[in-house]
């Protein structure tokens, strides 16, 4: 199938009097007559439903869309985007190891992995986008368990160049996790181009209407883990399920099976029942969605980019984008929904330019059927002086910019009026 049809039909398949519709399983608990059938799944939990912690029919059916449409072998989804990008790191690595990670990430991946996860005892070496690969291979060690990095980073607007990551990642045999939230399998499947993991923070495009905070890690099926010694809690027995070992029970699926039994089964980052629904409803449309979201950015990108109250304008599809090259090679039916751009003069310009809009929204969100803007300098980076804010990436007068699935006209009269009225 291909990726339009399993927006809508992936990942469920009633047989004859079944619901049409994935329906809502909103239970904790399923119901076993014999002893030995729930034995059964104690044994082999992946046969089936035993609690909703671990594992539910609607999620299950939600997971299997997600883990089609990004083409891995399975999935697992979560509570939250950030939950997801913890249980995918701490799958692989504990205290003592390490993982690296573009410095120019979402703020709240950064502070998990710059202060958090390091609190646990997992370290993080950040690569800058500028690192040459000898630099990026000089940062790994015996203890590197992964490597992290952002389709296109949230808000800094870089593009990851796979061929770079994915050859260093197979030299050294390290696992490649990207989180491909604001590309979205649309537009780019990092499976395709050596990524062994993808991560989404489901919140933003795959719900797409700002109303399921959630998260999701695919499993590519793509990684050799037995006989590698950095991932030996793949290929050994654990103690913390009856000495099951991953590989053996899961096969090409071995790391979500891991991530379930361990990670879903231990902390809870269950996503509920409702949100996986919901989460799913919204799915089906991803690529209409995508579609017109792309199209206005672009079109929004090329205003922007002729007014004189603007200053700059990044966004992948523009030919002149520092990105563009990267975003060409690897992106499919237009460049994304999200694009940032510079208002001439200082911060109360910008800060203006944000309380003149009408129909465009201030949030701290992305990724809705709404436009939706945002001011990094005094909200999600309020904290730091212009000094920092600059080596963060990010202007004083940077505003971020979510194009909706709203008419183009509209939301350009709204831009426009808004520039010409700071
Ligand atoms: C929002 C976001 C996250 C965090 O996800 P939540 O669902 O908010 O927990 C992670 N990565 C990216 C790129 C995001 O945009």
């Amino acid at each position: 199938m291909k990726i339009e049809t399993i927006c809508v039909q992936g990942g469920y398949e009633p047989k004859s009097g079944d619901p049409r519709v994935l329906p809502l399983y909103q239970s904790t608990t399923y119901y076993y007559k014999t002893p030995e059938e729930m034995a059964h799944l104690f044994d082999v939990p992946k046969d089936g439903h035993i609690y909703s912690r671990i594992s539910n029919p609607t999620t299950a059916c939600y997971e299997d869309k997600i883990a089609k449409l990004e083409g891995g072998v399975g999935a697992m989804a979560t509570g939250s985007g950030m939950s997801a990008i913890m249980a995918a790191v701490m799958n692989v690595a504990q205290k003592g190891d390490n993982v690296l990670s573009a410095a120019s990430i979402y703020g709240g991946t950064f502070n998990l992995f710059k202060i958090t996860l390091p609190r646990l005892g997992i370290d993080t070496k950040f690569f800058t986008n500028d690192m040459s690969e000898e630099q990026i291979e000089a940062l790994i060690d015996e203890n590197t368990k992964a490597l992290f990095i952002e389709t296109i980073a949230n808000p800094a607007m870089v593009v990851c160049d796979f061929d770079k990551f994915a050859r260093i990642c197979k030299k050294h045999g390290i696992l490649f996790m990207v989180d491909n939230t604001l590309a979205t399998p649309y537009h780019v499947r990092p499976l395709e181009h050596g990524a062994n993991i993808v991560i989404h923070s489901s919140t933003k495009y795959l719900d797409g209407h700002a109303s399921c905070v959630g998260g999701v890690i695919v499993d590519g099926g793509n990684f050799e883990f037995d006989g590698n010694p950095r991932y030996k809690a793949f290929y050994t027995p654990d103690a913390s399920y009856h000495d099951i070992t991953y590989t053996q029970e899961g096969g090409a699926a071995a790391y979500i099976l891991k991530a379930r039994m361990q990670y879903m089964r231990d902390m809870g980052l269950t996503p509920s029942p409702f949100n996986s629904w919901l989460t799913n409803m919204g799915s089906e449309t991803l690529h209409l969605r995508m579609e017109r979201t792309s199209a206005n950015a672009l079109a929004l990108a090329k205003i922007l980019k002729a007014s004189d109250k603007v200053d700059w304008v990044m966004y992948p599809g523009l030919e002149d984008d520092e990105y563009h090259e990267i975003a060409k090679k690897y992106y499919k039916n237009g460049f994304g929904g999200m694009l940032v751009f510079g208002v001439k003069g200082g911060r109360k310009d910008a800060e203006n330019f944000i309380r003149n809009l009408e129909l465009i929204k201030q949030v701290t969100h992305i990724a809705d059927v709404r436009s939706c803007v945002l001011h990094p300098a005094s909200t999600t980076h309020r904290q730091l002086s212009d000094a920092d804010l600059i080596a963060a990436g990010i202007k004083p007068t940077t505003v971020r910019l979510s194009l909706g699935i709203e008419n183009i006209d509209d939301i350009a009269n709204d831009v426009i009026n808004a520039l010409n009225k700071i």
